[in-house]
């Protein structure tokens, strides 16, 4: 299988580079050359397939043979280690919970199984590689996470001094080993700004092999199908099952696309948005208008040009006819946010994340009687403590869960935003 670039389908790539060059020179992304389908028999045996058979299954089809397979066998084995349930909340509504991972977020999956490929290229080769992240909080702990105790990756997360919670400093910051944390003092864009600066430096670049692991690698997708099909495996009936899915950069609801396009029967999406509503408005309008985000209590949707948008208009073939066919909008502000999780704590006892939340609350607002609803569960609430205690005030306690964090030590380099500092962090070390 080979990978275009979304801006000129005659620039063809393996995954492998996909995979080390994250985005093509033209600014693109790298989108499969065709998505493979699996036969009726494969979905009558489903259930009875493990995680890691079904995730076997279909990383193989995209990968081929650039990975041998006992290898890849053994990265999807290390990848999917931990749990995927889906827990009825209420009637049809149904939540996947994706956060059962090492930091407590679906990105986990993307991460372990990025880095899992890295590892299995570069001691082919007896290479090296620096990856830079920069990062609101998530992304950087998904990463560092994924990337701790690879051989042959160091990993440089970045992220804005004051600016990420304190469960989320701790994620980026007790790892040790070959990952380190820069604590910038700055902004995020500041963040992002240092690590394009580093990847044009010349100097850099000829001591360093610089790579990165934001979410627009297609190695990150790729897993991310796993668990739709870990959802249907888990569901009784699977005519007329809508998914909704909580989403800022649309990487989930791509790889949902993906898997339908797979034959799973998927019979609708739903893009569940805060009130940053770039693709619910183009839904509605036909017209596609990023805008500066705008920060939210779900603040790891808060984007206002979403990445994967171009890989959805390659799946539709830039028709907004055609992916009005298959995806409905749905946007949900801050008070409404609280509302919905105070009130499905209420009614149900199940404590929602301010991301899933909307997600929950699309399926409340669209679900037919008849139709199943299964809404991503994409992070733990604990991560998000301050909105869960604005929503439900003093009735829960996660202090077991925060204790397993609190007692690992951090560290960290406090570094200014200029990049001569950074350049010379990174030279030096
Ligand atoms: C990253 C993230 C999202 C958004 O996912 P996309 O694939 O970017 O749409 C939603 N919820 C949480 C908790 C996240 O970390």
């Amino acid at each position: 299988m080979k990978f275009f670039s979304t801006n000129d389908r005659s620039h063809r790539v393996s995954f492998k580079e996909a995979i080390f060059n994250s985005l093509p020179p033209d600014n693109g992304l790298y989108y499969p050359e065709s998505i493979p389908s699996f036969s009726a028999d494969f979905f009558d045996e489903l259930k009875s397939l493990s995680r890691q058979q079904i995730g076997f299954e279909i990383a193989r089809r995209f990968i081929d043979d650039e990975i041998a397979e006992p290898d890849l066998k053994s990265i999807i084995n290390e990848t999917v280690n931990f749990n995927f349930p889906l827990v009825q909340v209420i009637g049809q509504i149904h939540s996947l919970e994706l956060f059962h991972g090492p930091t407590w977020a679906f990105k986990d999956l993307g991460a372990r199984f990025l880095s899992r490929c890295m590892r299995h290229f570069l001691n082919e080769e007896k290479q090296e590689v620096t990856i830079l992240v920069a990062t609101s909080g998530d992304t950087g702990g998904a990463v560092a996470a994924g990337f701790h105790g690879i051989d042959g990756v160091k990993v440089t997360v970045l992220y804005p001094k004051n600016k990420v919670s304190d469960l989320q400093q701790k994620q980026l910051t007790t790892w040790g080993g070959n990952i380190s944390a820069l604590e910038v003092d700055g902004t995020f864009d500041d963040c992002q700004q240092l690590v394009k600066t580093a990847f044009l430096d010349k100097e850099l670049n000829s001591q360093l092999s610089l790579s990165s692991a934001n979410s627009i690698n297609i190695a990150r997708l790729i897993p991310q199908m796993f668990y739709y099909f870990y959802a249907f495996q888990q569901l009784e009936r699977w005519d007329n099952v809508v998914v909704s899915v909580p989403s800022g950069n649309y990487g989930n609801l791509s790889a949902g696309l993906f898997s339908k396009r797979m034959g799973l029967p998927i019979s609708r999406f739903i893009a569940a948005s805060n009130a940053n509503e770039i693709v619910p408005n183009y839904l509605e309008t036909g017209l596609y208008k990023p805008k500066p985000s705008i920060e939210t209590y779900a603040n790891a949707m808060d984007v206002g040009a979403p990445s994967n948008f171009v890989r959805m208009q390659e799946y539709f073939e830039g028709s907004v006819e055609n992916m009005r066919s298959l995806i409905s909008g749905f946007s949900l502000s801050d008070p409404k946010i609280l509302e919905t999780m105070a009130e499905c704590y209420k009614s149900t006892g199940y404590v929602l994340d301010p991301h899933g939340a909307i997600g929950f609350q699309a399926l409340k607002d669209q679900l037919n009687e008849d139709a199943t609803g299964i809404f991503l569960e994409t992070a733990h609430p604990v991560k998000f403590m301050d909105v869960v205690e604005k929503a439900i005030p003093g009735e829960l306690d996660f202090n077991s869960k925060i204790a397993e964090m609190e007692n690992k030590e951090s560290v960290y380099t406090s570094i200014s935003n200029s990049f001569d500092d950074f350049k010379s962090y990174l030279l030096k070390n």
